[in-house]
């Protein structure tokens, strides 16, 4: 019997913790998801196998938190990233905000950026069942 989950998102957070982002190649039309999910996100196969991505991508938005959900502290940025692979992620930008908010004034200087994935770990909060693991991206 085929195994219907070939990359759990224990799998997933577990490659993160060592800055290895892991995704599915299908095996119909050869396209990358991540992060995982049951079928492919490009045409809804269940043929997937397990890969290690490169973890390179490029900035294709952001947005500065100046006001912060409880239990956050403020100004951090949140990125979407188009992987090299394809598939585009959420995470978060190790970036000073100084120059986001001073230098750029919130120009659209990040976009387009090439980027490279690690990890952050966000303490608990009153709405996480503890610490909390997220792709952290540095600009490259
Ligand atoms: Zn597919």
């Amino acid at each position: 019997m085929k195994e219907y989950y070939v990359l759990t998102a224990k799998d997933f957070y577990d490659g993160l913790k060592e800055d290895k982002l892991l995704g599915l190649r299908c095996k119909e039309c050869g396209q990358i998801t991540c992060p995982p999910l049951p079928t492919c996100q490009w045409c809804g196969s269940k043929d997937l196998e397990k890969t290690e991505l490169s973890g390179n991508g490029e900035i294709l938005t952001f947005t500065l938190t100046d006001v912060p959900p409880e239990g956050f502290e403020p100004h951090y940025i949140v990125c979407l990233v188009r992987l090299d692979e394809g598939p585009t992620i959420m995470g978060r930008l190790d970036y000073d905000a100084e120059k986001v908010t001073v230098k750029y004034e919130r120009s659209q200087e990040l976009i387009g950026k090439k980027v490279k994935a690690g990890h952050i770990v966000l303490p608990a909060d009153k709405y996480s069942m503890g610490e909390k693991l997220v792709p952290l991206f540095k600009v490259v």
